[in-house]
């Protein structure tokens, strides 16, 4: 299941104009946190907060349409194969050695003015620049061990009822579980369920449909009960959330960038990671925009792109380091922060106003600290004794 924040969203609705629109015609499922999405916690409803709307797909859907868009550009040109390493030329980036098309052994090299790693989390370009000379960002990881199963089912078009739910259980053992489903195109369900170390989910239809049914929210076991699974289940399984630290390297060539994931990887639970690239890339634009010397390193893209990464860092990082298998060692903020974001969570059940403050955070529309205002604190503070027990 990949969910597009609305901060994604936005920005792909900036580059290709329409492309939400394109996205509903071709099938992509619209639903709105008023009425058609809901979330729950411990098997509680939240308060509705209309004019929140998600675009569920499935993640190939959302890429290809992307790729299309792309490929309406005239200035752009695929290339297909795999990057092996860098050209360097007088202190910067001038070429990527890269295999390809029929020859998958041979190498050739592609000069570059700009050359943007957007490899992913496993991208290898700190072993490229290590073995050139140049330092390796420093990585960060920060040890989850989460895994997730997803199975899509049949849905029958005129049942009209939800669109998308989300239910996140906090059991006492301190291990949350989430369940989501989304309607996505080509009249489906897609069905996840997530669970951390050893109660991670395993590909075995029983057990998926087993963690359906114990859902409090009750949609789960409903849906997987009346519907028929498409395929088998799928697992996956995600170690830790990683971030790379570009912008304090004292040395970095110029003509290089890197974004999306190869900076920083969260736990998908928190759906950042799409609308992260998406912000990462309009650091991006901006940066250019500014008409910068491409053969000097580009110290003020990566500063952008750090706090960026800071934000949605903090939205997932307390709660993670506090998980109770985490290695890490929870600092003060940590443990204020989470006992700020479960009293965040209990008062957005009941108090509609608290609960669009955190989409906003959620979203990435907002920064999590907005969420510490006084006029916030005050509201959450009035509803510290709502009822979580699960149901
Ligand atoms: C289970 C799961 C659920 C998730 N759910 C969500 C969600 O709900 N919402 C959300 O926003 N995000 C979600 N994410 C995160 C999201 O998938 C990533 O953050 C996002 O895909 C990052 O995009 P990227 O382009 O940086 O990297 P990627 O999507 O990983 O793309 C990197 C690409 O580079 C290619 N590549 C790697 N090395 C080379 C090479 N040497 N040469 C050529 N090509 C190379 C790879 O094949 C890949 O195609 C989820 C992730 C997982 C694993």
């Amino acid at each position: 299941m990949h969910i597009l924040l609305d901060a994604g969203r936005t920005q792909l609705d900036r580059w290709f104009p329409g492309f939400s629109d394109g996205m509903l015609s071709r099938g992509a499922v619209l639903a709105d946190v008023g009425s058609t999405a809901a979330f729950y916690l411990n098997g509680h409803r939240k308060v509705p907060v209309p004019g929140n709307e998600v675009i569920s797909s499935t993640r190939p859907f959302l890429e290809s349409y992307v790729h299309s868009r792309l490929a309406e550009c005239g200035n752009v040109v695929f290339r297909k194969g795999r990057a092996r390493g860098l050209r360097f030329d007088s202190g910067r980036v001038s070429g990527v050695l890269f295999s390809g098309g029929d020859d998958a052994d041979g190498s050739e090299t592609l000069s570059s003015d700009l050359v943007v790693d957007a490899m992913g989390r496993s991208s290898r370009l700190g072993e490229w620049l290590a073995g050139a000379g140049w330092q390796p960002p420093a990585l960060e990881r920060l040890h989850v061990d989460l895994g997730y199963a997803t199975a899509l089912f049949t849905r029958d078009p005129a049942d009209s009822g939800m669109l998308a739910v989300h239910s996140l259980s906090l059991p006492d053992s301190g291990m949350p579980r989430l369940a989501s489903m989304a309607a996505v195109e080509g009249n489906r369900w897609i069905v996840v369920v997530t669970g951390y170390a050893r109660e991670r989910p395993v590909r075995d239809t029983e057990d998926f449909l087993e963690r359906c049914r114990q859902d409090p929210s009750g949609h789960f076991g409903k849906a997987v009960g009346l519907e028929r699974m498409l395929g088998g289940v799928a697992t996956y399984r995600h170690p830790d959330n990683r971030r790379r630290a570009f912008s304090r390297l004292s040395r970095f060539p110029g003509g290089l960038v890197a974004l999306g994931d190869s900076v920083a990887s969260f736990n998908p639970i928190y759906g950042q990671g799409m609308s992260s690239a998406g912000l990462h890339a309009a650091c991006l634009d901006e940066y250019l925009r500014g008409g910068p010397s491409l053969s000097e390193p580009a110290r003020d893209y990566f500063e952008n792109v750090d706090k960026v990464v800071a934000a949605a860092w903090q939205t997932s990082a307390a709660s993670d380091a506090l998980l109770p298998h985490s290695s890490a060692t929870p600092t003060r903020q940590d443990r204020a922060a989470k006992v700020v974001m479960d009293a965040v969570l209990r008062a957005s059940l009941v108090d509609r106003e608290v609960h669009r403050r955190f989409l906003d955070v959620a979203n990435m529309r907002a920064h999590p600290n907005t969420l510490l205002r006084p006029g916030t604190l005050l509201r959450v503070a009035r509803r510290w004794r709502t009822d979580v027990s699960p149901v």
